[in-house]
This record gives C-alpha cells, sequence and structure tokens, in this order.
C-alpha cells in the first residue's frame, strides 16, 4: 500500500466519519416506543389550540424529552415556544461534526407534526389516535434514535423537531385560522435570520393508520418528495407511499411559503372513504406500530440522506 492509497482511504474515512448513511445500518426507530408515546399522548385527552389540553400536552412532550436518555447529555435542548396562546414544542438536536465554517449556525432541517386536536362539537372528547397523537409518538421515537445513531454516525447539521400546535382550525382555514403554530414558527425563523439556514422541512400527518398508505402532498417540493420515494424503495416499503398528486394545507404549507423546501408525509385515506377522520372513530385501535415505524423509518432516512451528502439534492 503506497501513501499515496493510505491518504485516500483516510479521507474517504473522515468522509464517512461526516454522516456516511450506512446501508446495513440506516436509522430505523422503535416502533413500540412510538406507540407508547402516542399513547401517553392521546391519554391527555382533547389538546385543542388555546385551551388548557393543549398547554397541557406541550408540557407532556417537554417532560418526554427531557427525560430521554442521552438528549440533554449530548448538547439538545428542549423548549415550549409561542408567541401567546400558542405552544409549539422544540426539539433540538446539535450536529455532531462541527462545520466550523459555520460555528453555531449551522444549517439545519425541521421535522414536524402536530400535537393539536380537532375541536368536535359533535364529540367533545376527541382524543385524535392518528391525527395528533400518531405523528408525536413518531417523532419522540426519531428524538430518541437520533440521540443514539449520532454517536456512531456523525451528522454535519442539526435537526430540529418541532412539535406544532394550532394546526387543526378552530372554525375553518383560513389567514388566521389553522397552521397558527407552524406560521409562528417560519415567522420566528425569519425574524431571527435563521431561514436561509432551515434546509428542509419533513412532516408527517397521520401516519399510523393500520392500513397505511401514504399519499405525499402533492405540493411537496418535487425534488424532496423524489427522495422520500427513493428511501420508501431503499427501506422495502414502496408499496406504501405513493408520489401523490393532491395539494394539501397542512403545516408544511408555511414552509414552502417562504421558499423552504417541504414535504408532507399524509395518509389522508383514514378508514372506509376516510370516514374515521375527524369523528370518534379515531382512536388507539385504528393505529399500529408498524405504520408509525414505516412512515418515521422512511422520514428518518430521508433526513440522513439529505444533511449527509450535504443537500447536494437540494441546491439553496
Ligand atoms: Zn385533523
Amino acid at each position: 500500500m503506497t501513501c499515496r492509497f493510505l491518504f485516500a482511504a483516510c479521507a474517504v474515512l473522515l468522509v464517512c466519519a461526516a454522516g456516511c448513511q450506512d446501508a446495513a445500518d440506516p436509522p430505523a426507530i422503535d416502533g413500540e416506543l412510538a406507540m407508547r408515546y402516542a399513547q401517553g399522548n392521546y391519554d391527555l385527552g382533547p389538546r385543542i389550540y388555546r385551551t388548557e389540553g393543549a398547554a397541557k400536552s406541550a408540557e407532556w412532550i417537554e417532560k418526554q424529552a427531557i427525560e430521554m436518555p442521552g438528549l440533554l447529555e449530548s448538547g439538545g435542548r428542549v423548549r415550549i415556544i409561542g408567541p401567546g396562546a400558542v405552544k409549539n414544542v422544540e426539539i433540538v438536536i446539535p450536529p455532531t461534526v462541527r462545520n466550523t465554517a459555520q460555528g453555531d449556525d449551522c444549517d439545519f432541517i425541521v421535522v414536524g407534526a402536530h400535537h393539536d386536536t380537532k375541536r368536535l362539537f359533535s364529540v367533545p372528547d376527541f382524543a385524535g389516535a392518528n391525527d395528533g397523537a400518531s405523528g408525536v409518538g413518531a417523532l419522540l421515537a426519531m428524538v430518541r434514535t437520533c440521540v443514539e445513531y449520532m454517536q456512531k454516525r456523525p451528522l454535519p447539521c442539526g435537526i430540529r423537531f418541532v412539535f406544532f400546535d394550532g394546526e387543526e382550525a378552530l372554525y375553518q382555514y383560513t389567514e388566521t385560522d389553522g397552521l397558527v403554530g407552524s406560521r409562528a414558527y417560519v415567522d420566528m425563523l425569519a425574524k431571527n435570520g435563521e431561514k436561509d439556514r432551515c434546509r428542509a422541512m419533513v412532516l408527517l400527518d397521520m401516519i399510523g393508520d393500520r392500513d397505511l398508505h401514504i399519499d405525499l402532498a402533492g405540493n411537496s417540493t418535487p425534488a424532496l418528495a423524489k427522495l422520500v420515494m427513493a428511501e420508501a424503495e431503499a427501506a422495502g416499503h414502496a408499496d406504501k407511499f405513493s408520489p401523490g398528486d393532491t395539494a394539501i394545507l397542512d403545516d408544511h404549507y408555511p414552509f414552502l411559503q417562504a421558499g423552504i423546501p417541504a414535504v408532507d408525509l399524509i395518509d389522508f385515506q383514514f378508514g372506509p372513504q376516510n370516514c374515521y377522520w375527524h369523528t370518534g372513530a379515531d382512536t388507539m385501535d385504528k393505529i399500529s406500530a408498524e405504520s408509525i415505524k414505516c412512515a418515521a423509518d422512511v422520514a428518518l432516512r430521508t433526513v440522513w440522506r439529505l444533511a449527509a451528502s450535504g443537500f447536494k439534492d437540494l441546491p439553496k
């Protein structure tokens, strides 16, 4: 072996240390753990925006993060963010490879889900197992995986897991009703001068359906949707994903409006003719650990691939 070859081999090793996704060991969540988190969130009961239920849900998510092994010890941070009645929860995972050129101002990806539930006058105790709790369970389990996985597969960018409040409209979607938490979060990024460092947004919504089939929202950024489809294929879940052609108003939308590439992983066929959606039938027996794991694993693989490649598939 010549010195030159040795140098080349070292260079490859260094590049891999900066975030190669090992095909034999991609990031994957514990589906049962995600289900336990979903159950815990569901058991809080209704979590309607501007009510004590949503405030309690935010505090509960914050507590799960604080108690998560290794999160705070590895530099992770958690906080509840307003303004006002908005109770978004943000869990920040800093990069494990420091980009000295960027310092603390590193690029990051947002992974989102909403934690509020729909106000249903006909079902006052509506607690949204799929429409709410499944995304919360997925994200908390993803945080847990990231903390462990980043020790062996360092990542050169940050990940921010954001649990949005006020996704559901109290009456109907308008400029000020619905998507309240995600709009407030994007406004905050713009005000703090962080918007340009937010390189992508991956949203999970209604991903727990036992009969899972995710149609990516048709207004997702095409290059990002393509990456998700490729990772679904690589994960062996190609049959559970379609590119989708229906635009959906969801928490990825304020990010798109701000020019941030975004994709929405959503299964908007919940029960025959979507009859479980926003009804008393959206209960824990309708969702499964396997479905949450399927969606979360594909989302996490996408995040890792994007970050590890230096966002080459999503140029600024
Ligand atoms: Zn909903």
